[in-house]
């Protein structure tokens, strides 16, 4: 079986000459596909019957995604789904949405996963701590956004903003994830701005390296965690012996290639990279290289980790400004609801009755 997702709209086209139809007829298929969210492909009622047995014969067919679990936080701004692959698979991906009072529609932006668990195991990661099952394919990672496409076309919005970082490091299923950017930032296919996307990675560096090749106006992120290769290995226990040292360099070089700046995402995890002294050596690592942090007080959901008292936090962050390193505290959105990375599906594995709510 071929998913109609995972074609790129000139692999439609070749289908649809394959098939020996007309060429109008790959833009209505795809116009279906990415306005109407079809369950399977007899509901494409754009083509005609014959056309579209015609495609099912030839193996084609709309793959299936159940929402088995559904949780809102209780301001309604952040909606995580639990969704069941076609085989069985569980994966999680949420939408956070950010009303501004002057703006008729809010900022929805949809956090995917890429894999099935992560083989990276940061300690303070769910999903990380429940190790690495399988790499999701690009019509995985698309289905994710289609279902909240849907939820929000009913309500007459729409996403605006889209983020890689779900379950898995999406730089470690390198070509399915690029797939997944190509098909969702086509004209033809569900057209979303390169510059509305961010794909996070732990710093898989051949993939950044590629990436930076490209020839795409995505954002990146880099998480980083600590500023010295001691303290990143023992978060990051899959980080290389310069890790820091090498992240910070091709951060320049992504900048160099792009014009896009790299932002730094950088979790804060009490007693253990949070103090003062940690954050003077964060600032003068990044000090004068254009980057922006983001400081994340981290999620308690693995390794007993917590997160630091406010004032530590703000501490932090002032050491980092007052050397004139841009930072944003960005507290996560819908904790409540296990909104974390990996933390639903965590929650469902451990009780198996949530599914059937
Ligand atoms: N694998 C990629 C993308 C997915 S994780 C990466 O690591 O960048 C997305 C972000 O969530 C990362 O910055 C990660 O460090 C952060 N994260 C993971 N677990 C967290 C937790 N318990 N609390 C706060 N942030 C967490
Ligand atoms: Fe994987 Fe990212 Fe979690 Fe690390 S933080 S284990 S790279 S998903």
């Amino acid at each position: 079986m071929t998913d109609l997702y995972r074609m790129l709209p000139e692999e439609i086209d070749d289908l649809v000459k394959l098939l020996g139809e007309p060429r109008y007829r790959a833009d209505q298929l795809l116009q279906a596909l990415y306005n109407e969210f079809p369950k399977d492909v007899s509901s494409i009622k754009q083509l005609p019957a014959e056309m579209r047995s015609k495609l099912t014969l030839a193996g084609h067919a709309v793959g299936s995604a159940n929402e088995v679990h559904r949780v809102v936080s209780e301001d309604g701004e952040t909606t995580k789904l639990l969704l069941k692959l076609g085989d069985g698979t569980l994966i999680e991906t949420v939408l956070m949405q950010y009303h501004k009072k002057d703006k008729e529609h809010p900022r929805s932006t949809v956090c995917v996963s890429t894999q099935v668990g992560c083989a990276m195991g940061c300690k303070f990661c769910a999903t990380g701590q429940m190790g690495f099952e399988r790499n999701l394919k690009a019509e995985e990672i698309v289905t994710q956004v289609l279902h909240f496409a849907s939820m929000l076309h009913e309500r007459g919005e729409h996403i605006t903003n889209l983020v890689f970082m779900g379950m898995g490091e999406p730089l470690a299923n390198y070509a399915e994830t690029i797939r997944s950017v190509k098909l969702l930032t086509h004209a033809r296919a569900f057209g979303l701005g390169q510059r509305h996307i961010t794909i996070s990675t732990v710093g898989v560096m051949q993939g950044i390296e590629r990436l930076a090749e490209e020839d795409l106006q995505i954002g990146l992120a880099i998480s980083l965690h600590a500023p010295n290769d001691d303290l990143r290995q023992k978060l990051v226990p899959t980080a290389g012996p310069h890790s820091v040292e090498d992240l910070i360099s091709v951060t320049r070089s992504y900048f160099k290639k792009t014009g896009r700046r790299v932002s730094l995402e950088y979790a804060l995890l009490d007693g253990i990279n949070d103090s003062k002294e940690i954050a003077e050596e964060l600032a003068a690592l990044l000090k004068g290289n254009g980057v922006h942090v983001n400081l994340i007080p981290v999620n308690p959901t693995a390794g007993g980790f917590q997160r630091p008292r406010w004032k530590r936090i703000t501490e932090f962050e002032r050491v980092l400004k007052e050397a004139g390193v841009n930072c944003t505290v960005r507290v996560e959105k819908g904790s409540e609801i296990s909104a974390a990375c990996g933390q639903l599906r965590t929650d469902m594995v451990k009780n198996p009755n949530l599914g059937s709510t």
